[in-house]
């Protein structure tokens, strides 16, 4: 490790006591109302990209917010990881809305665009890759088409997650969460809000006619 490595983890450490004592200086029992539970209304499932703090975008205090990060925020079927996550968040903790966030300049999504590689991350790409090919015309058309895929990838994964045995099982109670999709901008750093075809989901027979959408 190099000494500008082992500076940059002190700082961590140094940051973390820092940011404890400003919590405690306000509120001397915040930690330990905090560790008593929590009770979040939202499941976020957004990119790992390390220039989206999601708490700090939407100025959240811990305990909003349950999170799930991945490449590219994809929804994969039979991802135990995800899934796990899901049933943890839908039925244990009942959360009110699932947002999936993509963003602009993705790493994921501009792989996708690339050609195809060996590794791990091309398998888990390929769905973008198929998003890709069904919106061809008016992705090669769009200004930016890295940064629309990125909003047609979240609609894809909303799509998915529909179908995840979580959300199919809350959607046989009829408790199934809102779903919300964004788009982190990274340029302006201002979250952009991705109409979801419900309508059409629903004439297909993806989501039934009871499914009530109210973020
Ligand atoms: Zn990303």
């Amino acid at each position: 490790m190099t000494n500008t490595n082992a500076s940059s983890y002190q700082h961590l450490l140094r940051n973390n006591k820092t940011w404890v004592d400003s919590k405690t200086n306000n509120d001397p029992t915040y930690f330990n109302d905090l560790s008593k539970g929590q009770s979040p209304e939202f499941l976020y499932i957004g990119c790992s990209d390390s220039r989206l703090p999601i708490n700090m975008m939407t100025n959240t205090d811990p305990g909003h917010i349950f999170l799930h990060r991945n490449i590219a925020n994809m929804v994969h079927q039979n991802d135990a990881n995800l899934e796990s996550v899901l049933e943890y968040a839908i039925h244990s903790l009942h959360v009110k809305t699932i947002i999936v966030a993509g963003h602009h300049k993705c790493g994921g999504v501009a792989a996708a665009l690339g050609p195809k590689t060996e590794g791990v991350i091309e398998d888990w790409i390929r769905p973008i890759r198929s998003v890709y090919a069904d919106n061809k015309k008016e992705l090669d058309e769009h200004a930016c088409t890295a940064d629309r895929l990125s909003e047609l990838n979240v609609i894809a994964q909303i799509k998915s997650l529909t179908q995840t045995r979580p959300f199919l099982k809350a959607l046989s109670t009829k408790n199934a969460p809102n779903l919300v999709g964004w788009v982190l901008q990274l340029e302006t750093g201002l979250i952009k809000d991705i109409p979801l075809p419900l309508d059409e989901w629903k004439k297909d027979e993806i989501l039934p006619q009871t499914f009530v959408n109210t973020p």
